[in-house]
């Protein structure tokens, strides 16, 4: 009897199976039979076109999705000052004149405070920390928040782990050296700077180059020696110094316009999510496999002299670090909602990550 309703429970189980399938089938069919729709985006971006290490994670996301969605989702990127300049890349996805943008979150801080922590905190994540953080640490969420008044969903775009700390005319050999020096520095760290006496600006990509050379700046933050020498940065400035106390996993950012999201059918959603997610660790590996030689050219042919930033120097940038936050996140609600969370998952990962990452880079080293 047992046995007998075992079967029976089987077969209408397999039945219900069966007619699951013809359902499915038919589903299938009628899909199959109407024309499927296409949507063609425009994609606006901070960098100029095809430019190497960030400036390929558009053109890198287009083919990826152009590719994965056999066509149904076309997108076409337009480079800085083609459609809008770099930065007008925020406003132009905002008001849905074009679908999508690719940028850092921290060059729209005068629209909210908040957004400078997704790309960047001084002495804040890695980047190993930073992803943690936004894809299973509640970061996303935060996000997502943050934009929903701009009618805007971000995703995380690309990180360039940590930075150079910048190149610089003259050597830094006290905090006093850095009194008066006009240096393109964004986000927070532009403000942290300025508590030392320095005097930042922020400048896109495009533009870092002739203000070195031509001496309107005295000194940049750009990116690592593969964005760098790319750059020539090091044809306007002698003094290359680490480490990039200022942006310790400098994360870029997808940003789509909320209507333009919401028409896409769940299975392009999906594939436009995937394809952020691969060109976000694309990206790493490509720095992670380039940055090196870079520097060994900036150095071995170029004559660069590479620098470590004098410890007093990066005492007094962590305390003004830790002041600038707290004046910003005492501002603005949103910028302290954002904080408070960065900042308990950095206190919580910090003692496992010193046992791990920073434990064995000791070791490998023979420390
Ligand atoms: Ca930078």
């Amino acid at each position: 009897m047992k046995r007998m309703l075992t079967s029976l429970a089987w077969l209408t189980m397999g039945l219900l199976t069966l007619s699951g399938c013809g359902e499915e089938k038919e589903t299938t069919a009628t899909a199959e039979a109407a024309p499927q729709q296409t949507y063609e985006w425009k994609m606006v971006t901070t960098w100029p076109r095809n430019y190497p290490g960030l400036g390929m994670a558009p053109e890198n996301f287009a083919k990826a999705v152009n590719e994965m969605s056999g066509g149904r989702l076309k997108v076409k990127v337009h480079g800085a000052g083609e459609l809008v300049p770099a930065m007008g890349v925020f406003d132009a996805v905002a008001r849905g004149a074009v679908e999508v943008g690719h940028g850092a979150a921290y060059y729209w801080k005068g629209k909210s405070p908040a957004a400078q922590f997704f790309t960047a905190v001084p002495f804040g994540l890695n980047v190993q920390e930073m992803n943690g953080w936004l894809h299973y640490g509640g970061g996303m969420e935060l996000w997502r928040e943050t934009y929903a008044p701009f009618n805007l969903v971000p995703f995380a775009g690309g990180s360039t782990g940590v930075q150079m700390a910048g190149w610089f005319k003259k050597e830094i050999n006290s905090v006093e050296d850095l009194k008066g020096l006009k240096m393109r520095i964004p986000g927070l760290a532009g403000e942290v700077f300025q508590r030392l006496g320095g005097v930042p600006v922020t400048l896109p990509g495009g533009e870092l180059f002739t203000a070195l050379q031509t001496g309107s700046i005295d000194a940049t933050e750009w990116v690592g020696p593969y964005n760098d020498l790319t750059f020539g940065l090091y044809k306007a400035a002698d003094y290359y110094y680490y480490p990039g106390w200022h942006e310790p996993g400098a994360m870029l950012e997808f940003i789509i316009n909320k209507e333009a999201w919401e028409s896409l059918p769940p299975d392009l959603q999906a594939i436009v999510t995937y394809a952020t997610r691969a060109i976000n660790q694309d990206m790493l590996d490509e720095y992670t496999a380039r940055n090196n030689t870079a520097l060994k050219e900036l150095v071995e042919k170029h004559g660069v002299q590479l620098r470590k930033l004098p410890d007093d120097v990066v005492d007094a940038l962590r305390v003004a670090s830790e002041q600038v936050i707290q004046e910003t996140i005492a501002e603005d609600e949103m910028a302290k909602k954002v904080y408070d969370s960065f900042k308990t998952f950095r206190d919580n990962v910090m003692p496992y990550t010193a046992i791990s990452e920073e434990a064995f880079l000791k070791i490998r080293e023979g420390k």
